[in-house]
């Protein structure tokens, strides 16, 4: 059993796509979605409606939570807030509703998934460094979670109550411990490698794969910038972290 991790689509459409065919290549057997499918990118709609037809288990992450509703965006800063006032008009009333009714956590067998946070995830809190890791796997109570958000590929394990981060391409979970999975993004990295990234969990091997895929990214920049978007959402896709 293979499960392909996505997370932080962003409206995406070149990269979520690539993504899917690269996971169907790997032979994943389903998918799961931790969020953040619009926002940012220039195919809310589009997004939206591939990852339904992907008929997966999803989360509700901080854009698709502000896109649903019509509440003011005081709270962001105004590139966020201009591609989320934009993202409104485009998306249908089915499109926001069922965004705003996904939840925010959900356990799959052995492990949970959610945006953020996995003990708040309604808090849409970070979790960027290692003592932000520590507090948030000292409240995990599933052994293993799948969290996005940050855009930032990671995973953190702690035994006996101490934290620590392991690198590499591929991490074997031991279950005896507590792990936090950072599956980063398919549509907007920021770790400074601009290709889309996912995660393969084989279930049987109990290992996470980071998987970094090539895009369009020059489709989508020209897409943002034909609609008027601010400059930086497209020159954000190739930035250097
Ligand atoms: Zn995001």
């Amino acid at each position: 059993m293979k499960i392909a991790v996505i997370s932080d689509i962003h409206a995406n459409l070149e990269a979520f796509k690539a993504v899917i065919a690269d996971a169907q290549g790997q032979n994943v057997d389903r998918f799961l979605c931790l969020g953040d499918i619009v926002g940012y990118g220039p195919d809310p709609g589009a997004c939206v409606d591939l990852v339904q037809s992907l008929d997966c288990a999803i989360v509700r992450g901080n854009h698709d939570h502000d896109a649903a509703n019509d509440r003011e965006l005081d709270n962001l800063n105004d590139i966020a807030k201009t591609s989320l006032q934009w993202t409104r008009g485009q998306l249908s009333a089915e499109h926001k509703e069922w965004l705003g009714n996904l939840p925010f956590t959900k356990r799959v067998g052995r492990f949970a998934i959610s945006h953020a946070t996995p003990h708040r995830p309604n808090l849409f809190t970070y979790v960027t460094n290692l003592a932000e890791a520590q507090a948030c796997l000292d409240e995990q109570s599933a052994p293993l979670c799948f969290i996005g958000h940050t855009h930032v590929p990671g995973v953190f394990v702690s035994k006996d109550e101490v934290a620590r981060e392991i690198q590499g391409q591929s991490v074997a979970i031991d279950f005896d411990a507590k792990t936090l999975v950072n599956v980063g993004s398919v549509g907007q990295p920021r770790d400074g490698d601009p290709r889309a990234c996912y995660v393969i969990y084989d279930v049987n091997e109990q290992s996470v794969n980071f998987r970094r895929i090539k895009y369009a990214i020059e489709k989508t920049k020209q897409k943002l910038l034909d609609l008027g978007l601010p400059t930086y959402l497209a020159t954000r896709l190739t930035i250097a972290a």
